[in-house]
């Protein structure tokens, strides 16, 4: 490349790539320090968190709550009708709630002297990041902090499925769901559709949900998803899906060999993980 071809240069101590949970952290508390940072995000302030995960989920769990206390109001003789969700206004309220929070990052992060540049970034060498708008920025540290996205199994018929993206995308509550895992995600996910009108089935291939937790803790949850109406499917590994005029079956392996849930659902959700964003095309993805 000839010498004034060269991409421009910029210097700080900290470079961070991501600005979500884990990059806005560390960016505002190394800046509280006195440290030159600059900070890549080429989406929403927040990542994960604020755009995808607690803070939307959040939102539909406040929703879930009260339609369940309305409920119960009526059961003990309050002059109540069943709640009737207007579930598009739920989604602007929750996405101008959203668009505050990106406002108050942003904020903390000008208030904090740490230069946001809109676009992705990658490491060329350990000291050095090049953004996709072709600047290179010299770090003393990098931080990495990209993030990760969900996670589809390798099943035949997985497109046929959503994630947990997808949830944040409905606008109504799907009559007959299936949400296959077993983890965080899929517990609150099928207890939110549950209790905003869907019936919901949830498919686990362990023996329990929530393998880290408290054994007793996890089941009493399970008890109480069973009283709310879910129906849990456990040590039912799924192995396929099926299209089904509009509709999917989900095949998986019960304690009887092959089986499939007696009728289709309206939509499939996996819960079942997540991949880091480390590679050129899955971070490709994200546009
Ligand atoms: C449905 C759901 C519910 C959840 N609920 C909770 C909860 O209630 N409580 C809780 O504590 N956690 C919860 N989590 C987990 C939480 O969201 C994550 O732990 C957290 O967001 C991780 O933060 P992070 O900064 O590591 O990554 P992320 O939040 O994913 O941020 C990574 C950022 O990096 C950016 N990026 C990617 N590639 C590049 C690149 N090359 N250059 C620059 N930027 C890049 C992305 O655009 C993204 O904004 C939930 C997650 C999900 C999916």
């Amino acid at each position: 490349m000839a010498r004034n071809d060269a991409p421009p240069q910029v210097d700080y101590d900290l470079v961070v790539l991501g600005g979500g949970s884990g990059g806005l952290a560390g960016a505002l508390r190394a800046a509280a320090h006195g440290a030159r940072v600059a900070l890549l995000e080429p989406h929403e302030f927040g990542g994960t968190c604020v755009n995808r995960g607690c803070v939307p989920k959040k939102a539909m769990w406040l929703a879930a709550d009260l339609a369940s206390r309305i409920t119960l109001a009526a059961d003990l003789g309050f002059d109540t009708r069943p709640p009737a969700l207007d579930w598009k206004e739920l989604v602007a309220q929750r996405q101008r709630y959203i668009g505050n929070i990106h406002g108050i990052y942003r904020g903390l992060l000008e208030k904090a002297g740490v230069a946001w540049m809109p676009c992705r970034g990658r490491l060329v060498a350990a000291d050095m990041v090049e953004t996709d708008t072709g600047v290179r920025l010299k770090a003393g540290h990098v931080l990495v902090a990209t993030g990760g996205q969900p996670l589809r199994p390798d099943i035949p018929g997985a497109e046929l499925g959503g994630v947990s993206d997808d949830f944040f995308r409905l606008c109504a509550a799907p009559p007959r769901v299936a949400i296959v895992g077993g983890g965080y995600v899929a517990v609150e996910l099928a207890g939110v559709l549950q209790a905003l009108g869907s019936r919901v089935e949830l498919f686990a291939r362990g023996p329990r949900l929530l393998g880290d937790m408290d054994g007793e803790i996890v089941q009493q949850l399970q008890e109480d998803m069973r009283q709310h109406g879910v129906h849990l499917h456990l040590q039912a590994p799924v192995h396929a899906l099926e299209a089904e005029g509009g509709r999917v079956r989900v095949l998986y392996k019960g304690a009887e060999g092959d089986a499939a849930a007696p009728d289709a659902f309206d939509s499939v959700l996996f819960a079942t993980g997540r991949r880091p964003n480390t590679d050129g095309p899955a971070w490709k993805r994200w546009g």
